[in-house]
């Protein structure tokens, strides 16, 4: 269990509040496309509300390097929110986010009036974790709640900095579910407990899959990474995505699976064709092989059919599920066959399944399985670190209960 203060560890009756929250939603013409971590946000901000907090909220979108790009603006966000809340949230439009705006908007402030401030990377110094921004924001609360978890394994001004600056520092309800979903997964899972890994590059998720062999019975490996391991296996995996640099290390995880007991399952089979598609969801002629018949001119590109079956076994027969990566080039649909087989059986089964953010989190929520899981994080790179057991820099900055 997280061992920090919450919001329900505090009195912010009169008390202006900053809420850091993850309002980084993709944004299409001025219109947002995905509002789940808006949605997410809504339980921390109506209890700050509720108790009679002036809540101001901040939170970055994109990356707009320190300087204010309009496309970035988090203006769309406040019209949703005010939607969602069902009562105005006021909109400090400051290109230097703590400016003539935000603070007049603060000042006017009453109890349960909420505000939300302009992306915190408009500044330069917000992912450097600079002093003076951290000071800006903390002059504006007398209490800090941190809630974005999908920024918590950065330590940057508007999540980390400004703890320095404020008395009480506490996490939101997002955050607390996020980790102890992931925390109970990883530490406490009921067993079996299957971990399933994709994505493109093995270098991507060194820690990941080491840290996760320890945890989990049975570690699947599907995606670009799994050609490192057929390869480190002796196979021909001809032009499929390979780091030869990290053959020693799929070795090496090989032989810690053999040692501890653990099932390490690979691509029997696989999806092939002549070259990678251009553009991505181009028309291609794809055919299935054994993973030991990969032809030298070919590029491995999903897993295959016989593979995608054998995972969703795996899958049945666990009682904890934790996934991260697609299993192949999924923005193409013929492509996509291995990651939609393992997202249904995912939301076939009784086991908790948690879906660590990312590709994989927006490929389950696009074919309608969603709410057929137990939790999908709002934080791909934030979850992955958590699985490699790293500690969190915005959770640490929290106060200790
Ligand atoms: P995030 O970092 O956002 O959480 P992720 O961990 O879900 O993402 P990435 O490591 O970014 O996943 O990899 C996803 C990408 O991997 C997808 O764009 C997909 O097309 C690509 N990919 C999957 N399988 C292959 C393959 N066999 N060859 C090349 N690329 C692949």
């Amino acid at each position: 269990m997280l061992n920090k203060k919450s919001v329900d560890d505090i009195n912010v009756k009169g008390k202006k509040v900053l809420v850091r929250c993850d309002f980084n939603v993709p944004l299409k013409d001025g219109k947002i496309t995905d509002e789940n971590r808006l949605v997410a946000a809504l339980p921390t901000i109506k209890k700050l509300i509720a108790d009679g907090g002036k809540v101001i909220l901040c939170s970055h979108l994109g990356k707009p390097k320190g300087e204010p790009k309009p496309e970035m603006s988090l203006a769309p966000v406040a019209a949703r929110l005010t939607e969602l809340l069902g009562q105005e949230v006021k909109f400090a439009a400051d290109a230097n986010v703590v400016g003539e705006n935000a603070k007049a908007a603060v000042a006017a402030m009453k109890d349960g009036d909420v505000v939300l401030l302009e992306n915190t990377r408009y500044r330069v110094e917000e992912t450097k974790n600079g002093e003076a921004f951290s000071k800006e924001l903390a002059s504006l609360c007398d209490v800090f709640v941190n809630d974005a978890f999908g920024t918590a394994h950065r330590a940057h001004c508007s999540n980390v900095g400004v703890t320095e600056y404020v008395d009480t520092s506490v996490v939101g309800y997002l955050m607390q579910k996020e980790i102890d979903f992931l925390g109970n997964a990883v530490n406490n899972p009921e067993r079996p407990f299957v971990a399933i890994l994709g994505g493109a590059k093995v270098a991507d998720k060194l820690n990941v899959i080491s840290n996760l062999l320890e945890k989990c019975d049975t570690l699947i490996i599907g995606g670009g990474m799994a050609y490192t391991f057929l390869k480190a296996k002796g196979l021909e995996v001809g032009t499929s995505l390979v780091d030869d640099t990290k053959i020693d290390y799929c070795k090496e995880m090989m032989e810690k699976a053999e040692k501890l007991g653990k099932k390490l399952l690979l691509p029997v089979d696989t999806t092939i064709a002549k070259a990678f598609p251009d553009p991505i969801d181009a028309e291609i002629e794809i055919s299935v092989v054994k993973s030991d018949a990969i032809p030298a001119d070919m590029m491995g590109l999903d897993i295959g059919t016989e593979t995608a079956a054998l995972y969703a076994d795996a899958v049945k027969s666990a009682k904890t599920v934790v996934w991260n990566g697609p299993m192949g080039v999924f923005e193409n649909p013929i492509l996509a066959k291995g990651t939609i087989a393992v997202a249904k059986s995912l939301a076939e089964t009784d086991a908790t399944t948690i879906i660590g953010g990312g590709d994989s989190a927006a490929a389950v929520n696009q074919l309608g399985f969603g709410d057929k899981m137990t939790h999908i994080s709002t934080g791909g790179g934030a979850s992955l670190e958590f699985l490699e057991g790293k500690d969190l820099p915005g959770v640490v900055a929290a106060d200790d209960k």
